[in-house]
């Protein structure tokens, strides 16, 4: 990412300072890098077994397999499928054609065929009869992502990948702490992935990644995958991957973990004060089904007018980022995919636009952002 320093000067309102996100632990922090320090063991260790044994429980599943980061944890959840025989090389996945490219790659990385949907328009997330529409007979999953953070349709696409006899697996890595009647995001699939990307609702201090499933057979493949195929030192039973969660990473997200529903819940509260506090009839703001659904990883609004209303913005010191502005289907990196068309991604993609968010982002921060958003004077 470039950043311009002329642009830097000017911010006042951050679109996430992780310095300060980070800040408020900082003593506990270092007190856990000290601890790995002194320890002398920096991979696979005693941190990874404690955290994957905490993170489990927190997504009320029965095994969480740390990995060196999100896109691992997706492509390592396809690779293992395909080593216990559920999912073979050409067979296809469907995607929603507007999320983050690491979903699209984690299954062309395994030979698999990303199969892009259009999105509903209120959620964000996949449309169960855009899905169903497309299920044809190479169909072996379906990848639902909780995009921005709000859950995804999943009592829907269960109902249907059960039907199909299809796999259904999370990419809950913007979705940390979002529920469902109580239940986690993460516990709803066959399995999921999450990131530990430092700006995620759940960030390590570097990169970092878990599968989280209820599939001992699948847990154990990936555990073997992750590390060189290996179960027994210097048995290698599959090709595998070097993808670990080091000590270091694991020991910061233990700490982290603690205050993740504490930071969720001040997420809420933001998003809660941008839903009351704008109303401007150029922007349409998120909808969201119910409260407890959304973890508002990012606050995206829509606006035909998304660049000068961005440039307005900034000019009034706000930092905001577009999530993201060109989809996968219309990217160098595929050309397999340039004859598919979704006028509502692509749509999407020229009108989203999301607000400053986070658990540091302060009261008179937000009604800044809100007052500049309401000043907002659509030009003709
Ligand atoms: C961040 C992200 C990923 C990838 O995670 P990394 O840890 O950056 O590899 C995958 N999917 C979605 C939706 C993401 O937002």
């Amino acid at each position: 990412m470039e950043i311009d320093l002329m642009d830097v000067a000017r911010i006042d309102v951050p679109f996430l300072s992780l310095r300060d996100v980070n800040a408020r632990h900082a003593d506990e922090l270092k007190a856990a890098a000290a601890r790995v320090i002194d320890s002398g063991w920096y991979v696979l260790g005693e941190e990874l077994v404690a955290f994957e044994r905490e993170f489990a429980a927190y997504g009320g599943v029965r095994h969480a397999v740390g990995v060196g980061n999100g896109l691992d944890a997706l492509s390592l959840i396809l690779r293992g499928y395909k080593e216990l025989g559920a999912i073979g090389e050409g067979d296809e996945v469907i995607v929603p054609g507007n999320t983050f490219i690491a979903s699209f790659l984690a299954i062309s990385e395994n030979r698999l065929v990303p199969v892009p949907v259009e999105p509903d328009a209120a959620s964000f997330n996949l449309d169960p009869a855009c899905v169903k529409a497309a299920i044809g007979p190479r169909t072996r999953a379906i990848m639902a992502v909780h995009l921005y953070g709000q859950l995804a349709d999943m009592p829907a696409l269960a109902a249907l990948a059960r039907r199909h006899k299809l796999l259904l697996i999370e990419d809950a890595a913007q979705a940390h702490g979002a529920m469902r009647d109580g239940r986690k995001a993460g516990a709803f699939g066959d399995a999921a992935a999450f990131s530990f990307f430092p700006t995620k609702n759940l960030g390590a201090l570097g990169d970092g990644g878990a599968v989280l499933t209820d599939d001992t057979v699948l847990a154990q493949r990936i555990t073997a995958l992750r590390n060189y195929g290996s179960d027994v030192k210097y048995r290698h039973e599959f090709q595998g991957l070097n993808s670990r969660l080091d000590e270091m990473q694991a020991a910061m997200l233990r700490v982290k973990l603690k205050y993740l529903n504490d930071d969720v819940a001040r997420r809420r509260r933001v998003a809660r004060r941008y839903r009351d506090g704008i109303r401007h009839p150029q922007i349409l703001l998120p909808q969201v089904v119910r409260e407890e659904l959304h973890a508002w990883h990012l606050f995206v609004l829509r606006c035909t007018r998304r660049d000068a209303l961005q440039r307005h913005l900034q000019s009034r010191g706000i930092q905001t980022q577009v999530h993201y502005p060109l989809p996968a289907h219309r990217q160098p990196a595929y050309p397999s995919l340039r004859h598919v068309r979704l006028p509502l991604t692509e749509r999407l993609h020229d009108e989203v636009l999301s607000l400053p968010m986070g658990p540091t982002l302060r009261d008179d921060e937000v009604e800044r952002v809100i007052a500049a958003c309401q000043s907002f004077e659509c030009p003709p």
